[in-house]
């Protein structure tokens, strides 16, 4: 089976190719900029549509798993770049992938997809989508768009709607949940972090093994099981900064957080603070093992104190 990632670099990437590495999986990781795994490498502007497309037929995958993409708060600050890599560029993917004969295409919708006029607790698969960030109108674009090649063309595409992804060994840029991340190695090397969203902001999130899980199962699944072809709602757990805060201060008493809210808190107040993941769960065996605060925490102290 050959798989090739875009966008390998970055946080899903790098914990995606030593497992399709370990699974036995010939893969080339792609990306922007250089990369460092034990497999073909190569660098890839997906926005460079012929150079896509050009790979794609010279070095035939059987599957791609596209992930490279601006997060939320880089898409505010560089709206055409991100509309470019965000849109246009999976536009110009899903064309390849069918000129190409690739069988399977991976790419990650997001949370972001919804809006304020969004029920906000257990949000079902199908409800109103009205994103206010230039990343979620994306995302929401590319669901429809995907949807779409598959009804019209047959192009075997698959996604699920992350939530914030956390896990260690990587400190994400440029989204509204990084803070997940950044609060516990902040904890162990500062004893102090300043919050960019407010106390009581509850987000879905979801750990990096969970989210390895949720792609590897959902691209088993056999094409007749699956009911949804825009982007499969999964659940984690949820948690708020304060929640968390609490969490850390029992591995780190003196842990003292402050909260400044910035542009990210009206982005993440508009999105849902938990999902109703029943397709999922239904169509592919969705169940994530991660599922409360305190096996999350330990997991990520385990790994970082393993890094350290
Ligand atoms: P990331 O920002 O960590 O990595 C993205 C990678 O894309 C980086 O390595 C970057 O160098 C690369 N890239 C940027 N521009 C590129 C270009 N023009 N051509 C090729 N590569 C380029 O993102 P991630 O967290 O690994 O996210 C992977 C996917 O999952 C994305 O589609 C993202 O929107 C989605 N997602 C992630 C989260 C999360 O919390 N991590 C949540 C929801 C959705």
């Amino acid at each position: 089976m050959r798989a090739l990632v875009t966008g390998a670099g970055g946080q899903i990437g790098q914990a995606l190719v030593p497992t399709l590495l370990k699974k036995g999986y010939t893969v080339l990781a792609t990306d922007i900029r250089p990369l460092d795994f034990p497999t073909e490498t190569r660098l890839l502007d997906v926005t460079d549509t012929e150079a896509l497309r050009t790979l794609l037929k010279a070095w035939k995958p059987d599957q791609v798993y596209h992930l490279a993409a601006y997060l939320s708060a880089r898409s505010e600050k560089e709206p055409h770049g991100g509309w470019a890599l965000n849109f246009s560029a999976n536009w110009a993917l899903f064309e390849a992938a069918l000129e190409s004969g690739v069988q399977k295409v991976f790419w990650a919708s997001s949370i972001a997809a919804f809006g304020p006029h969004t029920p906000r607790s257990r949000t079902p698969q199908y409800t109103i989508m009205d994103p206010i960030g230039l990343y979620g109108i994306a995302k929401l674009a590319t669901e429809r768009l995907a949807e779409y090649f598959h009804q019209r063309y047959g192009l075997d595409v698959r996604s699920v709607r992350f939530p914030g992804v956390i896990g260690p060994g990587h400190l994400p840029q440029g989204g509204t949940t990084d803070f997940a991340v950044h609060m516990f190695y902040e904890a162990r090397q500062k004893g102090a972090y300043t919050c960019y969203l407010a106390p009581h902001t509850r987000l879905p999130m979801l750990y990096i093994d969970d989210a390895i899980q949720a792609i590897l199962q959902l691209m088993a699944a056999p094409a007749e099981r699956l009911s949804v072809r825009s982007a499969y709602n999964i659940q984690g757990l949820s948690f708020s900064p304060a929640e968390l805060e609490a969490e850390i201060r029992k591995q780190v008493p003196h842990f003292s957080c402050r909260y400044e809210p910035d542009f990210r808190q009206k982005l993440a107040e508009s999105w849902p603070e938990s999902l109703d993941d029943t397709p999922a769960r239904q169509d592919w065996g969705w169940n994530p093992h991660y599922d409360t605060l305190p096996r999350l925490s330990q997991a990520m102290w385990e790994a970082i104190l393993a890094k350290a």
